[in-house]
């Protein structure tokens, strides 16, 4: 029986807010804090049958988390506000003996660079003080570390390559927004491309490499490689030859992007608007929908998964392990569209894993590093079931157009 506090209530907030409360047993109590107290109370009014408590917090400050946290006295705090608040959190979590889980590793607000360098730098913090921090427990990162440690534990001795393959093709109708927070997504597609290959990482332009690939129950595709933090955890503890990361947009997607571009919109630098200090991507965000308000609109499917090549007794082999998620069917259960559903769920069973013991450990962690099979028991019982099938494709052979 625990009481937990999951920050931020957003679109994947929504979602571990929903799931937690399906699971009485193990979630006796939640709270649900986030800036805006009313989306809070909006979100404790979609669960019928169970009480949720809310409140304010803002969590860029260590001192007003430290005493919220006091307060309510959790057994753990599951983080799903921005990236840029991880180590305030993280910070009090130290302060008040909490252990602490997160979706997505922390970036400075004013530098769009994300890396896990500051949040593994609190492993012997966390250590010492017999804490648990579970970092990047969403899709991806998340589902698909836990999907190569998988693969490595069941289908291979040595694996060779991995190709993590991202695919959204759900159709909200607007011509242009984003399925997650905008200011995260404009940032994480616009840096340049970034891949390991051979021990070496390869930098390439933003949506310079591109294949055409056929989702199943999706279609074809194209993808484009980005750099995606999972890589940077998994090449540090999976021996691996080459590593990358793909993410399918549209052509609607892309044009409006080039045009944001173009314009300077999606610039972080402050500038001064008629004797106001504005950062053109802020106001971007607010003139586009609201990703939480996708939901009711979305429709069609994501595809998340890996391929994977390697050896097994001295054979080769390859395996591509995947999940489906319906934009709609997430939107009956839990409010929240499919991009939202995918990184909550998983938020959920990795609070699960700690508080039930199988994944308990102290210190900072990333996904991959822990036994796969209850979390990917859990993803079948919870909402995520997926697939795991032979697969011979080489990404190289695909098309790029
Ligand atoms: P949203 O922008 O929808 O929600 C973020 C929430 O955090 C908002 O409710 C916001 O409050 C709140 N928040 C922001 N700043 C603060 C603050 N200083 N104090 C308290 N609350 C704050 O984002 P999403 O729900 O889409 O994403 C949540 C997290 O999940 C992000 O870190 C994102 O990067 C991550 N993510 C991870 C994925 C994965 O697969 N691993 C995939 C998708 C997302 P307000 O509304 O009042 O501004």
């Amino acid at each position: 029986m625990s009481r937990v506090l999951i920050i931020g209530a957003g679109g994947v907030g929504r979602v571990v807010t929903h799931k937690c409360a399906q699971l009485p047993t193990i979630f006796s109590e939640i709270w649900l804090a986030s800036r805006t107290l009313s989306k809070c109370n909006q979100i404790a009014s979609e669960i019928k049958g169970r009480s949720i408590h809310t409140a304010k917090v803002d969590a860029d400050d260590v001192s007003e988390l430290v005493t919220l946290i006091r307060t309510i006295e959790p057994k753990m705090v599951i983080n799903v506000a921005l990236p840029y608040q991880d180590l305030s959190i993280m910070d009090a979590c130290l302060e008040t003996g909490i252990d602490y889980l997160d979706t997505a590793n922390y970036e400075p607000r004013d530098e769009a660079k994300f890396e896990y360098k500051w949040q593994w730098a609190y492993q012997q913090r966390f250590k010492d003080a017999g804490l648990m921090a579970l970092l990047g427990s969403g899709f991806d990162p998340g589902v698909t570390n836990v999907f190569i440690a998988y693969a490595l534990k069941h289908h291979f001795d040595q694996i060779d390559s991995v190709d993590i393959l991202d695919c959204n093709a759900g159709d909200h109708g607007y011509p242009f927004a984003t399925n997650f927070n905008l200011e995260i997504n404009i940032r994480e597609v616009t840096a340049n491309g970034r891949y390991f290959d051979e021990g070496k990482w390869i930098e390439t332009q933003p949506m310079e490499i591109s294949r055409v690939f056929d989702f199943p129950e999706i279609g074809p595709r194209k993808m484009f490689l980005l750099y995606h933090e999972e890589v940077e955890s998994l090449t540090k503890h999976i021996p691996v030859r080459q590593m990358r990361f793909w993410m399918t947009f549209g052509e609607s997607y892309l044009k409006h992007l080039e045009v944001i571009q173009n314009l300077g919109l999606d610039s972080i630098e402050p500038m001064e608007f008629q004797g106001q200090q504005i950062i053109p991507l802020q106001f971007l965000k607010a003139l586009l929908p609201d990703p939480a308000s996708l939901g009711p609109r979305t429709k069609g499917k994501t595809n998340i998964g890996c391929i994977i090549h390697g050896v097994k007794d001295g054979k080769p082999a390859s395996r591509y392990i995947y999940n489906i998620c319906d934009h709609e069917i997430s939107y009956k259960e839990t409010c929240a569209q499919g991009v939202s559903y995918t990184t909550g769920a998983p938020a959920m069973i990795g609070a699960k894993m700690i508080l039930e013991g199988k994944w308990r450990q102290p210190g900072v962690w990333n996904m991959e590093q822990f036994d796969p099979d209850p979390f990917m028991q859990d993803l079948i019982r919870y909402g995520l079931p997926w697939h795991d099938v032979a697969c011979h494709i080489d990404i190289d052979d695909l098309p790029v157009s």
